[in-house]
């Protein structure tokens, strides 16, 4: 879901909370993978070989491999939630996260090459501003 379906949605503070949450369930993802990594690099033997040494070493690139994807995923999702954020309050009136998504683009397959923009307006006071 892109950020203006989930605002228009869930409306401004619910999705922020939800991206912060969802965010850091990736971050704690890629914690768990980290601890399972050195687990099994602790008791990985490389002397009695067999399939007990490959397994070990499957399971550890596995961890590394999703570690990775999930610090990555984590990372894009915060700093995508905090441009958004830092940009959700009305130059006019001051308030913060009332506002409603006018249109969007940048943000599906067609246009992956152009960065992401919202035009919103303001719930209090109508003013318009463009989140780029
Ligand atoms: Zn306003």
């Amino acid at each position: 879901m892109s950020p203006a379906d989930g605002i228009r949605k869930l409306g401004f503070r619910r999705w922020y909370q939800r991206q912060l949450i969802e965010g850091h369930a990736w971050f704690v993802t890629c914690f768990l993978c980290m601890i399972l990594a050195a687990a099994c690099l602790e008791d990985l033997s490389l002397r009695s070989g067999g399939w007990k040494a490959v397994t070990t070493l499957a399971l550890i690139a596995c961890a590394g491999l999703i570690g990775v994807t999930a610090l990555k995923r984590y990372k894009q999702l915060l700093d995508r939630a905090e441009h958004i954020a830092e940009h959700s309050t009305c130059e006019r009136c001051a308030e913060y996260g009332r506002l409603s998504i006018l249109s969007a683009g940048g943000s599906d397959a067609a246009s992956a090459l152009a960065p992401p923009w919202l035009r919103v307006q303001c719930r209090k006071c109508g003013h318009q501003w463009l989140i780029e």
